[in-house]
């Protein structure tokens, strides 16, 4: 399963080591696989032993390259009774290891099959980092303490859904990678050429999956059902309501021109003719808005143009934000206020800006699910945006981004050392995410962050996604 790759200068071909997530169904192989790789190949369902084969894929972090392999299935597929908890496949891809991701669930705790894992990871020897998975969510344990006995060090909270501690997690994993291979990006300056072969290798442009699940969110009456029910109108190729993941949920697929949007929990949306406004409505709406948000890849925060934004609207953009999701502001009931003209428009877009101020990189279209109007043109950014967030720049791309900005605007050191971003990494997409290397350890403030994020949004587009940062100092081991 291993390839050959090219060293730096082009001389001596160096096989990749390897690095094997290991662990019981369930726990989020498949979706760390696909954050650190940014390729969605199996299917992620929550149902035990769904990802059955050998994935591998090549992954960069830090400008170390490794072979990612996601053993799903291989171990303790326990509802089997055939099934050894290492079947040979498995035994074979440990072998090849160079380090062991040990994946286990916050959710869960620690299960005597976890106990199995890890007794099978002590026999083979390999370097293990046990990362617990689901940290995000509210149901986890408190940390990640019961861990420990599982007697692997160290023990590393992530969430592979929203991206959180993937960083820390491959900073662990490329300290324990053998000798170090010659790193493929180098410090701004002489990075040209690696970059350039970085770039040959890099995935595909295109990594989005092939249905793109859409949230249409916002308080109650500013129009969701009305703006789903034209959506569906507007392109009547495909309809088919089907199960979401819980049982009240009901999500809606159709087509739009090539791309499949999947309109997710519709029906929390589609109950007709609530007009309450108690907050007991308020609050239900809350509550199905955050589900969605978690379900969805892109986000549609509905608002009413005449009422405009409220508190409970930047409460939800900033979950939607928080959770990583592309973000669309649809101005909705526009028919009412278009007489006003572009000065209207403006005037609405600038006081929206000044209430959501984070949230600067979202769209605002001005629409009329009543009439229609400029409906086509939101299903044409949801599907620009969803491309958007999973964006990868070429490393070339980004050494020459930190050889213009960072250089021109270093960071300003609070210690007496003088920071200096020496090279730059995108780690994962959705959300697009970069590790700024230094010369010395050092936090970034937050102006400088902001300002990271926005000239990198000016460089490379990430049109309505959010933008994660990440610094660390250069040399990875600790
Ligand atoms: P695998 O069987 O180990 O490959 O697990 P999957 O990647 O298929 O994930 C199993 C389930 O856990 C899916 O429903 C995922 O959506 C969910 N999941 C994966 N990672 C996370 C996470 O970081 N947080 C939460 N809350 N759920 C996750
Ligand atoms: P939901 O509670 O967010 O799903 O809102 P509905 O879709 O039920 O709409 C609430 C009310 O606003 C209904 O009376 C709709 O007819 C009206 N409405 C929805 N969209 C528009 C629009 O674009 N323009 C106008 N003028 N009214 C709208």
């Amino acid at each position: 399963m291993t390839e050959d790759f090219r060293g730096k200068r082009g001389q001596v071909p160096k096989k990749l080591q390897t690095v094997v997530l290991v662990g019981r169904p369930n726990v989020g192989k498949s979706t760390l696989f696909n954050r650190i790789t940014g390729i969605r190949r199996a299917i992620v369902a929550p149902i035990a032993g769904t990802t059955r084969d050998v994935n591998s894929s090549k992954a960069e972090w830090g400008g170390v390259r490794f072979l990612l392999t996601d053993t799903g299935g291989m171990f303790g597929a326990s509802e089997d009774p055939l099934h050894d908890m290492v079947s040979a496949r498995g035994q074979r891809a440990l072998q090849e290891a160079s380090v062991v991701v040990f994946v286990a669930d916050a959710v869960s705790g620690a299960l005597p099959a976890d106990q199995e894992v890890a007794e099978a990871l002590r026999g083979s020897g390999k370097p293990v980092v046990l990362a617990v998975n689901k940290s995000d969510d509210r149901r986890a344990q408190a940390g990640t303490l019961e861990f420990h006995r599982l007697g692997f060090e160290p023990v590393i909270a992530i969430s592979a859904e929203h991206g959180r501690g993937i960083g820390d997690l491959l900073e662990e994993v490329i300290a324990r990678l053998g000798s170090r291979p010659a790193p493929v990006t180098e410090p701004a300056g002489e990075a040209a050429d690696a970059g350039e072969e970085a770039d040959s290798a890099a995935p595909p442009r295109d990594e989005r999956p092939d249905v793109t699940a859409v949230a249409i969110v916002g308080r109650p009456n500013v129009g969701k059902s009305s703006l789903v029910n034209r959506m569906l109108r507007e392109e009547r190729v495909l309809v088919s309501p089907m199960p979401g993941t819980t049982r009240d949920a009901i999500d809606t697929e159709l087509q739009w021109r090539k791309r499949r949007f999947r309109i997710v929990d519709t029906a929390g949306i589609r109950r007709p003719g609530s007009v309450a406004r108690s907050g007991a409505v308020e609050r239900v709406s809350a509550m199905q808005s955050k589900r969605a948000i978690e379900r969805a890849e892109v986000v549609v925060l509905v608002l009413d143009s005449v009422e405009g934004a409220t508190d409970q609207d930047a409460a939800i953009a900033g979950a939607a934000d928080k959770a990583g999701r592309g973000l669309i502001v649809a101005a909705n009931k526009w028919d009412l206020l278009k007489d006003g003209g572009p000065p209207a428009a403006r005037k609405f877009d600038d006081e929206l800006a000044r209430q959501m101020k984070f949230l600067d990189y979202a769209p605002v279209i001005h629409i009329s699910a009543r009439t229609g109007e400029r409906v086509p043109k939101l299903l044409e950014t949801i599907d620009r945006v969803s491309e958007r967030r999973r964006r990868r720049v070429p490393s070339g791309e980004l050494n020459r981004f930190v050889r213009d900005v960072t250089a021109a605007n270093p960071p300003v050191s609070p210690g007496r050392r003088e920071v200096r971003v020496m090279y730059a990494t995108q780690v994962a997409i959705a959300p697009p995410t970069f590790v700024f290397f230094t010369n010395v350890a050092t936090t970034f403030h937050f102006s400088y962050e902001r300002f990271l994020v926005n000239r990198l949004r000016e460089a490379f587009g990430f049109e309505g996604s959010p933008i994660r940062i990440e610094v660390r100092a250069r040399s990875g081991r600790r």
